[in-house]
This record gives structure tokens, C-alpha cells and sequence, in this order.
């Protein structure tokens, strides 16, 4: 079998223990054996990206710029396989894999020209004689830990500003995706960047997470995950005050009026709410409605939701794959079960069903007659399992889309610019979609939440060098 082995201080390591890395559509597909780090060769890799942030930090812009750009370069002339690994082993669908190693490729794109967009600032001082000057710098080591669900997309969101920045980095992924962050590390070893800038260390959170949060070498820590653990995340970096960010859940919200074209709300619902198998921060797990077209949106959903085929991630039909392993079935089953004892009706699907291979198949489940109270309208449940709630007007969707503790992502449908404008202005989340689907954003522009759903400075775009730099402010006396 495969063995895939961590790379740390330019060199392939084994672990000290290795991993089966198992496909969610069929489970007699084994993807390969992935080193799992223990602490000490965490340490070793702490240890050698704080050594070569000296260099790579005061190097030449330019080689950073043509080491991201030629990471972007690969990504993207990669970008089938890639894909088609990436779903392979997380059970999002073919088109969705190409799509996010597309995406991480350009982000490595945007940021390699970012690097030659760092700017600071001269003013004059209040005091004569003086001048001011606004510099950014590096932090140091970021400690990047991430998430299954967006296994290139996010590593690439935190891995490419990080070293645009001149940071170097150690990067943690999750324990479910190991393939997709080892082929990302491939790719960067082939960069020509030195030893150290860049390190896989994969294994468990509780070991190398919380040994990268504990360390004083690292500078900084970038999490996306959830809140549980983001929330352990913080508390050791408060402990160290070592500056930290975090992207966590959300219980995001698509508000459906009346005067909404049918046809552009039921598809928003539909790919919010279940594409990638619900498994997206992102995902409309609230469908908050109307309730003069109530029913006429629930048959519409439901004929669609008929008429999408639950299969194999890899088969060319299959547009909702596996959900990505046991423990996330057994958690979306024990919320369709919560969710009838709470009294709302299993509207449609929230079935395990079989297929020609042995995964963790289960049909798109939508809750009608849900209120607001409910644990499955108030907790993320992370699989494709979505809650529609009635509303009596424009101002009680409001009030309800924004009864939350998240606030990532909320959305309206609306033929109504008063009502779109003012939603737009009163949604209490970082992002607003007017007429689309909640999740689905771009690579370019800011990314994250408020509430409990983001911590810190935002991802993505030119704001994400609020979180990997550092301002100065310099007094030269003229
Ligand atoms: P998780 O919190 O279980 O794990 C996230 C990462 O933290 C993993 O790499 C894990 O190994 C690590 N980890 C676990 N325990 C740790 C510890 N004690 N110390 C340090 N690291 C530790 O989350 P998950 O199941 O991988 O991802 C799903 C969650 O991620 C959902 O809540 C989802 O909403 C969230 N998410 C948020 C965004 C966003 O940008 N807001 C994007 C994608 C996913």
C-alpha cells in the first residue's frame, strides 16, 4: 500500500505511527497510509520553520512571488486529479473536487501578486521635524490547523497569504484528508522554496494541534474547524498571548419571501442546503419562508430534491455524495431522529440508503414545521439535513434569521430592492447573498463571519494581511 510520509525541514519523514486513509463512497477503497507525527516530530518542525523564518522573511520578494505563482501554476495544470482525489477521499462530487483545486490554484495565483502589493504608509508627524511611517512585517511561524470539509481550498487560504506575508509555516490538516494536504505539500516541495519555510505535520489534533498552540516559537495560529474546538484553540493561545484566529460553524439562514422568483429560490435552497452533502460552514440549515408561499416552495424543493441521485462521489450521475465518515452519519441520524421527537415533520428523505458500493449514503433529509427553538433550527448539524420555518412577514424573517449564536452567512430571495437593501444592511453575518446560495463565495474578497462563527480578522482577499502581518509604526527625526 501507498505510504505518505510528513515533510519537514525539506525532508519526507515517516511518522511515528501512520493512518488508513479509507473513501467515504466505497469503503474497500484504501487511498494510502499517512504518517501521524507525535510530539516530538512536531517539535521538529516548529523547530525548523523558526529557523528559516530569518531568511525567507528579509529574502527577495521576487522568488516568493515566482515560488507561489509556480505552487498555483501546478495546482491548476493538476487541477483533474487533484479533484479527483480530493473527492476520492472526502466524498464531495467530481465537478465539486475540480472546482476546489481550481480554486486553491488561484489563490496561490492571487497571493503570489500580493507579494509585490505590500505597502506601508508616510504621514507627517504633529510634532516638526518628524515623519511617520506604517510598515507591515511577518509574524513569524503561523501554525495553520484545518478542517476536512474544504480539504485544498481553506490549506490554501491560510498557506499561500502566510508565506506571501514572509511567514513560514507548519500546517496541521485534518485527520480525515490527509491525501489532499499531501499532494498540496507535494506541490510545494517542488516550489524551490528552502527548507523550513514550509512543513506538513499531519496527525491528531489533540497531539500536534495543541502542541503548535502551546509552543512559544509559533508566532501565531490560523483555525478553521468547530466551535468546540476553536474554542480550546483560543484559550491556550490567550494563555501564551500568541495572536490566533478562528472560523468556526455556522446555522446560516435563507429567507425566502413572497415575491421571491420560485424557480431562483428553490435552486438556492436546494444547492445551499445540500450540495457537497450539507457539509459546508456555509450551508442554508435554515429556509426560512413566507408563509403565503410556503407550501408551493416545499413541493418545488421536494420535486427537486426528488430528482437528485445520491451515489458514489466519482460516478459522472451522482450530484450529493457519502458524507464524509461514521461518526458524521451517526451524528446526522441522531439529529433526524431529534428532530421528529421535537415535532417537525420529516418532510423528505434523511434516509441511509445502499448502493452498489458500501458508503455513507443518506438522502437529503428537509424538515418542515420547524420553529426557530428547535436543536435542529439552533445547532449545526454539519450533514444534509436542512429545517424550513415559517414566517409571517419581511421583519419576523428578519428577526429570525438573525436568532442565532452564528453569523456567517445569510440570504435572501427577494424581487424587492427595499427588502434586499435592507437585508443587506440588517443580517448579522459576515456575508450576504442576495438571490444565490449561501455557501458558494469567492477566492478573491473577504471571507468570514461574526458571533460565534468567526474570531479575529478575515480570511481571503488583501484583508487577509490583518492576520499574518504585524503594523509598525517608525519616528524619523528629518
Ligand atoms: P474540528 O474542530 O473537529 O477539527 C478541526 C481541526 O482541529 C482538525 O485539524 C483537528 O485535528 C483539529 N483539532 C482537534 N482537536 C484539537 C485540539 N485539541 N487542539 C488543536 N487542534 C485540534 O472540525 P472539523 O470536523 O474538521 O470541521 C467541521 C467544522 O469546521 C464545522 O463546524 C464547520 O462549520 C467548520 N468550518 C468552518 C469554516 C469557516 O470558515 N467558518 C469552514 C469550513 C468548516
Amino acid at each position: 500500500m501507498a505510504q505518505y510520509a510528513n515533510y519537514i525541514n525539506g525532508e519526507w519523514v515517516h511518522g511515528a505511527s501512520a493512518s488508513t486513509n479509507i473513501n467515504p463512497s466505497d469503503l474497500s477503497d484504501v487511498i494510502g497510509e499517512y504518517a501521524q507525527a507525535d510530539a516530538a516530530q512536531t517539535d521538529l518542525a516548529i523547530g525548523a520553520a523558526h529557523h528559516a523564518f530569518g531568511a525567507w522573511s528579509i529574502g527577495s520578494i521576487q522568488a516568493r512571488a515566482d515560488a507561489l505563482d509556480r505552487i498555483g501554476s501546478e495546482i491548476l495544470a493538476n487541477k483533474d486529479a487533484l479533484g479527483y482525489l480530493l473527492s476520492r477521499e472526502e466524498g464531495k462530487t467530481l465537478p465539486e473536487g475540480v472546482g476546489e483545486a481550481t480554486r486553491a490554484g488561484n489563490i496561490f495565483k492571487f497571493f503570489a501578486g500580493e507579494v509585490l502589493r505590500i505597502r506601508g504608509e508616510k504621514m507627517a508627524s504633529v510634532r516638526p521635524g518628524l515623519e511617520v511611517e506604517m510598515t507591515r512585517e511577518p509574524l513569524g511561524v503561523i501554525g495553520i490547523i484545518a478542517p476536512w470539509n474544504f480539504p485544498m481550498a481553506i490549506p490554501a487560504w491560510k498557506i499561500a497569504p502566510a508565506l506571501a506575508y514572509g511567514n513560514t509555516v507548519v500546517f496541521k490538516p485534518a485527520e480525515l484528508v490527509p491525501g489532499s494536504a499531501w499532494a498540496i505539500a507535494d506541490i510545494i516541495s517542488r516550489s524551490g522554496i528552502a527548507p523550513g519555510v514550509f512543513n506538513l505535520v499531519m496527525g491528531r489534533g489533540a497531539v500536534v494541534g495543541q502542541r503548535m498552540i502551546n509552543d512559544r516559537r509559533v508566532a501565531a495560529i490560523t483555525f478553521t474547524g468547530s466551535v468546540a474546538t476553536g474554542k480550546r484553540v483560543a484559550e491556550g493561545c490567550i494563555a501564551r498571548m500568541a495572536k490566533f484566529q478562528l472560523e468556526m460553524g455556522g446555522k446560516n439562514p435563507l429567507v425566502v419571501l413572497n415575491d421571491a422568483d420560485l424557480n431562483t429560490a428553490v435552486t438556492a435552497a436546494v444547492q445551499g442546503a445540500f450540495y457537497s452533502g450539507g457539509q459546508r460552514c456555509t450551508a442554508s440549515s435554515r429556509i426560512i419562508v413566507e408563509k403565503s408561499i410556503y407550501p408551493r416552495f416545499v413541493d418545488a424543493v421536494c420535486t427537486q430534491l426528488a430528482g437528485l441521485r445520491v451515489d458514489h462521489a466519482l460516478k459522472k450521475e451522482t450530484q450529493i455524495g457519502p458524507v464524509v465518515d461514521q461518526s458524521q452519519l451517526e451524528q446526522d441520524l441522531s439529529y433526524i431522529e431529534i428532530g421528529k421527537q421535537e415535532g417537525a415533520r420529516l418532510q423528505f428523505g434523511g434516509e441511509r440508503i445502499q448502493r452498489d458500493t458500501a458508503g455513507f449514503f443518506l438522502t437529503p433529509a428537509l424538515f418542515t414545521d420547524c420553529s426557530n427553538d428547535m436543536r435542529i433550527s439552533r445547532e449545526e448539524i454539519f450533514g444534509p439535513v436542512a429545517s424550513v420555518i415559517a414566517a409571517d412577514d419581511y421583519e419576523h424573517a428578519l428577526a429570525l434569521a438573525n436568532d442565532t449564536e452564528f453569523g456567517l452567512s445569510a440570504g435572501i430571495c427577494t424581487s424587492s430592492l427595499k427588502y434586499a437593501s435592507h437585508f443587506k444592511r440588517h443580517a448579522q453575518a459576515g456575508m450576504v447573498m442576495v438571490n444565490t446560495a449561501t455557501a458558494g463565495v469567492d477566492y478573491h474578497v473577504p471571507f468570514g463571519g461574526r458571533k460565534a462563527s468567526s474570531f479575529g480578522p478575515r480570511e481571503q482577499g488583501a484583508y487577509a494581511a490583518e492576520f499574518y502581518t504585524a503594523v509598525k509604526t517608525a519616528y524619523v527625526a528629518a
